[in-house]
């Protein structure tokens, strides 16, 4: 059975009701999220959060993303580096990062990563071949937080088989083992980003879902009550996003814990 280890790497603050409709404007504080998953066979990185090179390469025409999201980001104690140090786990000793999608807030932290194999979807990486510019920034997208060598390390979740999952993940039927013993699966979450994903861990107290983005409150899920409407200006697809929160809701009444990125600040 994996563990799943929890980190706070920076956060952002925006009005409350951008990320849950009706909760009213004052500001709250959105985390971002990495998880480590320490499997039989290894250890493997849930995206990355922020990085001090977040505030380096939103300059020029990725400016507009630093004012819009401000923020918050202190090396010593923020970097997901250091606070894997304190449990003694190094890059190298990672497996693979795994990435849900190519917002800026999830794989910032990339290039802290050297020689380590980068997993996304299919569709992630197509969204994102040649972005750059004001397109880039529509989608949340910074091409200078990627390492040189991206190219070479990046492996599609798709590229093995997909296998059934339990019964008692439904309405999830199928998803793509990550590692050897079958304890991460990641899992199409349509709607938020294009190739946006999330993974089924499991572990000794059940299985665990990494929701991602596919909300940014629990609320969303359990009371079916979606985010501002503002918010799919920026969203990919209004009408998969509503059709993924039906599944989580789905999920959550049959009692699976579901874990969001950017819940709880
Ligand atoms: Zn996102």
């Amino acid at each position: 059975m994996a563990r799943i280890h929890t980190f706070s790497v920076g956060f952002c603050t925006h009005p409350a009701c951008i990320a849950l409709r009706g909760a009213g404007l004052q500001p709250r504080v959105f985390p971002a999220r990495a998880y480590l998953l320490e499997t039989r066979h290894g250890l493997y990185l849930w995206d990355t959060g922020y990085s001090a090179r977040f505030a380096t390469e939103t300059c020029g025409i990725y400016a507009p993303y630093r004012w819009v999201t401000p923020v918050t980001y202190h090396h010593e104690q923020d970097n997901l580096c250091h606070q894997l140090d304190k449990l003694g786990v190094r890059a190298a000793d990672l497996l693979a990062i795994l990435l849900s999608h190519f917002h800026a807030d999830h794989f910032a932290g990339l290039a802290d990563y050297p020689k380590r194999p980068i997993y996304a979807s299919t569709a992630a990486l197509a969204s994102i071949k040649e972005l750059s510019g004001i397109k880039a920034l529509f989608k949340a997208f910074v091409p200078g937080l990627l390492p040189s060598d991206f190219a070479d390390r990046i492996k599609p979740f798709e590229a093995k088989t997909p296998k059934p999952l339990p019964n008692s993940l439904a309405p999830f039927r199928s998803g793509w083992p990550v590692d050897a013993g079958e304890e991460i699966w990641a899992v199409p979450l349509p709607g938020h980003a294009e190739g946006h994903m999330g993974a089924f861990i499991e572990t000794d107290r059940g299985w665990v879902l990494l929701a991602s983005d596919a909300a940014w409150a629990p609320e969303s899920y359990r009371e079916l009550r979606g985010p501002s409407e503002l918010s799919f200006v920026v969203q990919h697809d209004r009408k998969d996003y509503f059709r993924t929160l039906a599944r989580l809701n789905a999920l959550y009444m049959a009692g699976i814990q579901i874990c969001l990125t950017h819940e709880g600040g």
